[in-house]
């Protein structure tokens, strides 16, 4: 039974993780694609994202992979199959209210954590991406790893959800995570300006967060921050990209950007600190 769980929680790791290296990795391929030079000089810091992210993936598959083998083999959790388990409008409902109660409990966690004491032991390190970039999704300290891997295996037990629905969840969490640490917005511009981006959590609203600290504390949506007044608006990343292009502009000129290349190793993170 104990080779069995740790089977489990080694395939939920090997999971999460993989999941996570494509995933980032898509996005980070489509940022060169549509911004190239945005990246540029950020080596190593998406080396060190890349570390921490693969070590919370073994975070996050330990409890995964232990409430999966409990659901397969003793029935745990309130994750159904059948589809007509329970009526066919409560498959959305349950993707609302497990987004919903995710985002409550990191909207909490992540203000805490912006105590002094929390953020120099813990948070410090995800923001110590500047400016973050696809790859800093799960670029988090092991104590705040902790507190997001405990979330979805909860939550199995409290909200009935079909199986389907709950990989719906957990693919919404992965893109918005990744997304929303971009440089810039993949979305239509209804889902962050007008009616319904003034609920919704994009990159333009993250970023913010990582340029300023202490707001927009949020994950999917903006109810937290606004019920409790620390919803500060919207990042701009024009700046950012106007830079980006110019760099880029700069690379091509110079032929096969090698020289260029070898002026950013060494100035690159002079420039991203101003
Ligand atoms: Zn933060
Ligand atoms: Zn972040």
């Amino acid at each position: 039974m104990w080779l069995a769980i740790l089977l489990s929680a080694t395939a939920m790791t090997v999971i999460v993780g993989v999941r996570y290296l494509i995933v980032s990795g898509a996005f980070a391929a489509a940022t060169r694609a549509r911004h190239p030079g945005l990246y540029t000089g950020l080596d190593t810091q998406m080396r060190r994202e890349i570390l921490w992210s693969v070590a919370s993936a073994a975070i996050y598959g330990v409890p995964a992979g232990i409430v999966a083998w409990g659901w397969d083999n003793r029935g745990w959790t309130l994750v159904y199959t059948d589809v007509h388990a329970y009526p066919l409008w409560y498959l959305p409902v349950s993707v609302l209210l497990f987004l919903f109660a995710h985002d409550t409990w990191f909207y909490w966690t992540h203000r805490w954590m912006h105590r002094p004491k929390p953020f120099k032991l813990a948070h410090a390190l995800h923001h110590a991406s500047r400016p973050p970039t696809a790859w800093a999704a799960m670029a988090f300290h092991p104590i705040e790893a902790i507190t997001g891997a405990v979330v979805i295996p909860l939550l199995v037990f409290l909200i009935p959800i079909h199986v389907g629905a709950l990989g719906l969840v957990l693919t919404i969490m992965t893109v918005m995570g990744v997304t929303n640490h971009m440089g810039w917005e993949i979305f239509p511009r209804f889902m962050w300006r007008g009616a319904l981006g003034g609920w919704l959590i994009t990159a333009s609203h993250h970023q913010r967060h990582h340029e300023q600290y202490g707001c927009n504390y949020g994950l999917y949506f903006r109810v937290w921050d606004r019920l409790c007044g620390t919803d500060n608006g919207l990042g701009d990343f024009a700046k950012a990209h106007a830079k980006a292009h110019a760099r880029h502009g700069a690379k091509i000129a110079s032929g096969d950007g090698r020289r260029h290349g070898m002026g950013d190793a060494g100035g690159g993170g002079a420039g991203h600190a101003a």
